[in-house]
């Protein structure tokens, strides 16, 4: 997507100095903290977590946040990235198609992100290049440093300024050493001079392999590449040591040792059984002590609103850990050997389950495998289904089958986008009779396109970011299920991807065969809700949108909420049994919250 801002920047670019600092209007240096992430050793530690773990600390203790993650590839955004190699691509509010770590990072902190905070080198390099040519480098050969690297700095400030956030948060993609992030490395090593001692704090993670063979923990891969981060002229305030087990002291006290860092500054983060743990994990090991003395902002911490904070945290991981309910929910889809392609749906039906009462388990089931045939012994053990988005042919016909068996057999159902789109196309080849029916993205040539391209879409060539992209409105029909699941709201917000949608020409013929478009574009004749009415099936409902992108542990999303509860009604579990509600009880949110920081 287009940055909104022309980067309007003032100060300290003249043809006289090395340095080029272009400073954001209205940026005062010194006023804002910076916490910056990196990996070491590999990649795939979790950062994104820890970072967004360590974020929602110090939000705890009542100060503003604002988290920004750099990407060292040359796409602009993730939007044309295959999610079997990069998970999820995830969508703001803004339309930014960005890496899924946004999604934690809102999850974690129930803030709403932009475009501002996900900058990748794609973007870098194209504003330095287009700024080539509008005369902006004052004749000055256009370089890595300070050029380049000052593009960053930019970024990091404008998004302190946009924000007003008391500690932005930068986590930096890949790992130390790859030479496509070393220039973000650079970039923040000389920021932290220019900002001034106490402005930033440097948070190295690392990961302790314990080999087979041994079975043992070694820390010498970790120590060699915290030195690679020494050689770039980093030494870390606080190193967080990833494992699947505590990491042990003799560990800890070698990793002090070889790094230069205080034993007490060396943490354990080993794996635990929900990411929203860790924001208590980090508090218990005392790294938020550490982060808030070097950035000298102990004298900020609010503590009754900390105690408020930690007290709903906690009380919603005891909901999750002690759900009492056990369900199977099945995830239809085409990329179910990578288990981070659907991180957020993952996420909302934890965030369901919680406030249920109910132990989600999730089955993934790749339609490329079902049939007619084998549908109802695949699907029968499932008190609930959700097909998700995708795209393209592979799978579509196991989808087809497997929305057949739930709607005849009142499996309750949840359709994600595409999920939406195999539903309507299954009801106008099995209820409406259309034969063959489908979407022109799967047959141009059908004789009934009963799912086609946007109007807006036919017109656009190419593939990177020109989806209908973003948070769009619903306007909700009364006394449908979705205006009940959402509270009698009569409009919501929803997250979109996608290029196809219903076929305007066909809703007549739908909707006198019994299907109900509950939720509609107040602008558009773009069907973003469809269910069927009670009567004749207990919970069936699909959407255009992406819910699973709007929902947040104490505000899930009320479409996973209905899907839930449905399934526990399949299961037998009558809701009544389910006890005492917790005081804390979580609300539903039907909006994708308040509107994000804009330039
Ligand atoms: N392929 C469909 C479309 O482009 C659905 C996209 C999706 O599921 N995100 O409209």
């Amino acid at each position: 997507m287009k940055r909104k801002t022309d980067l309007t920047s003032v100060g300290h670019v003249t043809e006289e100095t090395e340095f080029f600092t272009p400073m954001p209007a209205g940026y005062e240096p010194g006023k804002t903290k910076y916490v910056v992430v990196f990996g070491t050793v590999m990649s795939g530690l979790g950062k994104g977590i820890f970072s967004s773990s360590l974020a929602k600390v110090l939000q705890d203790k009542g100060l503003t946040v604002a988290p920004i993650k750099l990407e060292g590839y040359f796409n602009r955004d993730s939007g044309t990235l295959n999610p079997f190699r990069h998970g999820e691509v995830y969508v703001l509010d803004d339309g930014m198609e960005c890496d899924m770590d946004l999604g934690t990072y809102e999850r974690m902190l129930d803030q709403n992100l932009s475009h501002l905070n996900f900058t990748t080198s794609g973007q870098i390099f194209s504003s330095v290049l287009d700024k080539e040519r509008e005369g902006k480098y004052l004749g000055r050969d256009v370089q890595m440093i300070p050029h380049v690297t000052g593009e960053v700095k930019l970024r990091l400030r404008e998004l302190a300024v946009a924000t007003q956030a008391n500690v932005v948060f930068v986590e930096i993609g890949g790992t130390v050493g790859d030479v496509e992030n070393a220039y973000y490395i650079e970039a923040v090593r000389e920021m932290s001079f220019e900002e001034g001692p106490s402005n930033f704090a440097f948070v190295a993670l690392t990961y302790i392999v314990v080999p087979q063979v041994l079975g043992e923990q070694k820390s010498k891969p970790a120590q060699l590449n915290l030195k690679l981060l020494n050689a770039a002229g980093i030494h870390p305030h606080i190193i967080a040591c990833r494992a699947s087990a505590p990491v042990s002291k003799k560990v800890r006290e070698k990793i002090a040792l070889f790094a230069n860092v205080p034993m007490d500054h060396v943490f354990s983060m080993h794996d635990c059984d929900s990411v929203y743990v860790i924001p208590e994990m980090l508090r218990g090991a005392g790294i938020d002590a550490v982060v808030m003395n070097q950035l000298n902002l102990t004298e900020r911490t609010d503590v009754a609103s900390e105690e408020a904070a930690r007290a709903t945290w906690s009380a919603y991981i005891t909901r999750f850990r002690e759900a009492k309910h056990p369900i199977t929910v099945g995830i239809i889809g085409k990329y179910t050997s990578v288990r981070d392609s659907y991180a957020s749906i993952i996420q909302a039906l934890e965030h369901a389950g919680a406030s249920l009462d109910a132990k989600v388990r999730l089955d993934w089931i790749d339609s490329s495998d079902l049939t007619d045939e084998n549908v109802v012994e695949r699907l029968e053990h499932l008190h609930g289904v959700i097909v998700p988005g995708g795209f393209g042919l592979r799978g579509v016909d196991g989808k087809i089958a497997c929305v057949k068996h739930v709607r005849e057999n009142r499996v309750p159902y949840l359709g994600l986008c595409y999920g939406m789109q195999i539903a309507v196309i299954e009801y106008a080849r099995n209820v409406c009779g259309l034969t063959d029916a489908t979407s022109t993205e799967i047959e141009p040539d059908t004789p009934y396109p009963v799912i086609d391209l946007l109007p807006e879409q036919k017109k656009i060539e190419g593939l990177g970011g020109n989806m209908r992209l973003g948070g769009f409105d619903v306007q909700l029909s009364p006394d449908t299920m979705i205006a009940e699941v959402c509270g009698g709201a009569d409009r919501i917000r929803l997250r979109f991807r996608h290029r196809y949608e219903v076929n305007p020409d066909y809703i007549e013929t739908f909707e006198s065969k019994g299907l109900v478009f509950s939720g509609r574009s107040p602008d558009y004749p773009i069907m973003q809700v469809m269910e069927l009415p009670k009567k004749a099936h207990p919970f069936f409902m699909a959407t255009q949108a992406h819910p699973e992108f709007t929902s947040r542990p104490l505000h899930p999303q009320p479409m996973f909420v209905g899907l839930v509860r449905a399934a526990l009604q399949f299961s037998g579990v009558s809701i009544d049994d389910r006890g005492e509600q917790d005081p804390i009880a979580t609300e539903p949110t039907c909006s994708a919250g308040p509107a994000p920081a804009s330039m």
